[in-house]
């Protein structure tokens, strides 16, 4: 073994280690679900099961041949082809799905003995949770969940700090945001990336996060705050849960329509945006729903329409007429202003359901949607960071710190390595301190630390 890869296994080793001490010392910071014997559980492990199938195959002049060896096994890095016999065709994965548990007591003793990298339960209650099929599962109800994540966001920063690696095994070029299609130097199209979380990412979906729970989940749909969960993803978002009886039986075609409604998507804006004795109107902030929404809507969206890409017809005389749109909106009772005059009824009619979907809350849509979905346990660390997926309510939300309140590993101080590889690891924070930016240097950092670069797999132990 290279010292490279003795390190990567030392890293995982160690990592694993800690996990383990964490959930034995703090087995109260989970949160375990309600009905929890009603959840399936799935578990992302540090090491990968491999299984290698003997298959018979016949080969191009009818020969029959075989495939395989039929063993199996464990291996802490990925594994591509089988260890005992060189076939590619094997079956490896750090998963195990359709996992129960009874008690909270199941619960605890699983994750202190397997300390694995992460951990998801479904939002969905079943009768018999660790069926194979979902059909033998028997569902009976299912929480609505929403996932707030950078990903989804277009955020400028994942330029900066988010990378990709060309996976051709002479040509390992590198560059920052997105990865291409192609490779410019090789020309492959497979590509490693690195995701990458900042201050940046972090506020921007917090914003969105508040804006659901106030504007969507209790304004316009009323749920009793009670019955709402939020809680930090432990890496690149936040997830908000509706606990309430009433949404449990709602399908995928009904969680459907959530989405759509929050997202502004499919509004139909002739009804309220009308000509009123000569001029043309939006409803008064005042009324429920996207009605009175639409107002505030407009205004963002006229207040950005030089960087809009769209080429209708309304676009230039809105461009030219700004100032003026944007005095009227803001006026109480809001108008849309005669000055733009260039823009009839019809236009504002578009130019409001455009406004619509750029206002429209930002989430993951098929997270809300799909019925079976699994989501991170409360309470547990997520290996992309080792951070504690961190439970918050709409009161703690607002100060809440990421990089400083969900560092759940961080006693003393560990030597590491980070690797040689472009374009080098962001300067990020932690707690009060900043690091880096690093480029190949071993240095001693605070646990905390150490622990993110060593999840992000930017670093190993030394
Ligand atoms: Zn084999
Ligand atoms: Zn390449
Ligand atoms: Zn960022």
């Amino acid at each position: 073994m290279s010292n490279q890869n003795q390190g990567f296994t030392s890293t995982i080793l160690k990592l694993r280690f800690m996990f383990h001490e964490y959930y034995k010392s703090n087995p109260d910071s989970v949160e375990v679900p309600e009905k929890v014997h009603n959840r399936e559980f799935g578990v992302q492990s540090w090491e990968w099961n491999w299984f290698c199938p003997k298959r018979k195959v016949r080969d191009e002049s009818g020969r029959e041949t075989t495939t395989g060896c039929g063993q199996s096994g464990t291996s802490l890095s990925s594994v591509k082809s089988c260890p005992n016999c060189g076939s590619d065709d094997i079956q490896a994965t750090t998963w195990r799905r359709h996992v129960g548990y009874l008690n909270h007591d199941e619960l605890i003793h699983d994750l202190v003995s397997v300390a694995p990298h992460s951990i998801y339960h479904s939002a969905a209650f079943y009768r018999i949770p660790v069926a194979r099929n979902m059909s033998e599962k028997e569902w009976f109800g299912a929480e609505l969940v929403f996932d707030i994540d950078a990903d989804h966001l277009d955020l400028p920063c994942a330029k900066e700090h988010d990378a990709w690696r060309c996976n051709t095994e002479t040509c390992h070029e590198t560059g920052t945001g997105t990865h291409p299609e192609s490779c410019p130097s090789c020309g492959g199209k497979s590509f490693g990336t690195r995701k990458w979380v900042c201050e940046k990412c972090l506020l921007e979906a917090k914003k969105h996060t508040v804006k659901l729970y106030d504007e969507f989940i209790i304004n316009d749909f009323g749920f009793d705050p009670e019955s709402i969960q939020l809680n930090y993803s432990g890496h690149r978002g936040y997830h908000l849960r509706v606990q309430d009886p009433r949404v449990y039986k709602l399908d995928s075609n009904g969680r459907i329509q959530i989405v759509h409604y929050i997202m502004g998507l499919g509004l139909n804006t002739e009804k309220v945006i009308v000509n009123q004795g000569g001029v043309n109107r939006v409803p008064d902030r005042v009324f429920p729903g996207w009605a009175g929404k639409l107002a505030n809507a407009i205004i963002e969206f006229v207040r950005n329409i030089d960087s809009y890409s769209g080429t209708e017809r309304w676009v230039r005389p809105l461009r030219k007429g700004k100032a003026s749109a944007l005095e009227g909106l803001l006026r109480n009772p809001p108008i849309l202003s005669k000055e733009a005059k260039d823009i009839g009824l019809k236009s504002w009619q578009e130019i409001a359901e455009k406004a619509a979907e750029f206002y429209g809350g930002e989430i993951d849509r098929p997270v809300t949607h799909d019925i079976h979905r699994v989501i991170r346990l409360i309470g547990s660390l997520n290996g992309k960071t080792g951070f504690s997926v961190s439970k918050l309510t709409r009161d703690t939300i607002d100060d809440f710190d990421p990089f400083h309140d969900a560092v759940a590993l961080n006693n003393g101080q560990m030597k590491v390595k980070f690797l040689r590889r472009s374009p080098g690891v962001p300067r990020f924070r932690i707690g009060d301190e900043t690091y880096g930016p690093f480029h190949g240097e071993s240095v001693e950092l605070p646990t905390a630390a150490a622990v993110f670069a060593l999840c992000k797999g930017v670093a190993i132990i030394e």
